[in-house]
């Protein structure tokens, strides 16, 4: 796709779309960034996504370029620039340019970017078959060390577990925390329906707090389906009736097989295919106009 890159002000073309060695991004991870969609010119939940993206800079003092209405008009223009209508966002907020050393406060100014790309989705066939997991050896980062709340640009501790799925030829991997109940996947939430009860990880199990797994919630909690935000075990997985995960790219996405455990019957399973349904009719209905 023909494609400028939004930079700290200016537009510029993907092969020259660069940022310094010097920042403290590239350097440390020092960092916030969102996944973002547009369905049919619409970008959905973008004060939802802004507003995470605010609360991690927050976090990791981390003073915005922008104000947050500025950062918003800044994504829509980047989409209209493109002239886009279905597209993959990704905004960048970097610590910006420093020295080699780790104080982030000598950086003079953040760094903003924002790249609107061409969907990276999993293939067609994964929705309606669904998809073989791992539960990963590696252990997800704790609340009181990396934060998986923030969403930072230091996403070592995902890729980790995603070089133990790809190894095995699985497209992603379940970690669990520090005390074994499981968490979230390497880019994804994840919930399990148990004997017709929706159960996802609560945000202490150290998830990112998903938006998707917001807007889950709410659909489920619209149709009677009754939810449990809670921890559980990996033998849970296990002995589901059902799983499926949820993200900005991936939607809602069945998982039918977690260590080689067929899950059900192993076919996405009817609450599966209802929460799809109804999450793919409500992102083309909302969402902020580009156009
Ligand atoms: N967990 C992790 C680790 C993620 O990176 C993501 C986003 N790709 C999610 C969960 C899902 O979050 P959202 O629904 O807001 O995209």
């Amino acid at each position: 796709m023909r494609s400028k890159v939004f930079i700290n002000g200016e537009f510029y073309d993907r092969e020259d779309a660069k940022i310094s060695v010097f920042d403290k991004g590239f350097l440390y991870g020092d960092g916030v960034f969102e996944g973002i969609r547009a369905y049919d010119g619409k970008i959905f939940k973008l004060d939802e996504h802004v507003d995470r993206l605010f609360e991690g800079a927050r976090a990791i003092m981390l003073e915005p370029p922008y104000a947050k209405e500025e950062i918003k008009r800044i994504i829509i223009e980047t989409c209209r620039i493109n002239d886009v209508k279905d597209a993959y966002i990704r905004p960048v907020l970097s610590r910006g340019i420093g020295d080699l050393g780790l104080n982030p406060f000598l950086a003079k100014r953040a760094s903003f970017v924002v790249i609107v790309d061409n969907l990276v989705m999993y293939p067609q066939e994964i929705y309606e078959k669904g998809m073989p997991v791992i539960v990963a050896s590696t252990v997800r980062s704790s609340l009181n060390a990396l934060p998986p709340v923030i969403k930072s640009l230091n996403y070592l501790n995902s890729i980790l577990a995603k070089i133990e799925a790809v190894n095995v030829g699985v497209p992603e991997a379940v970690m669990l925390n520090e005390s074994g109940f499981v968490s979230e996947c390497t880019g994804d939430n994840i919930f399990i329906v148990r004997k017709g009860v929706l159960i996802t990880p609560p945000r202490e199990a150290g998830i990112l707090e998903g938006i998707t797994r917001k807007t889950v919630i709410e659909i489920a909690k619209k149709h009677g389906i009754p939810v449990e935000e809670r921890l559980f075990p990996k033998i849970d997985l296990y002995i589901a009736d059902e799983i499926f995960l949820t993200g900005t790219g991936a939607e809602v996405v069945p998982v039918t097989n977690v260590d080689k455990r067929i899950i059900g019957n192993g076919e996405p399973g009817k609450i599966t295919k209802f929460i799809l349904e109804e999450y793919r009719k409500l992102t083309r209905t909302e969402g902020n106009p580009i156009y």
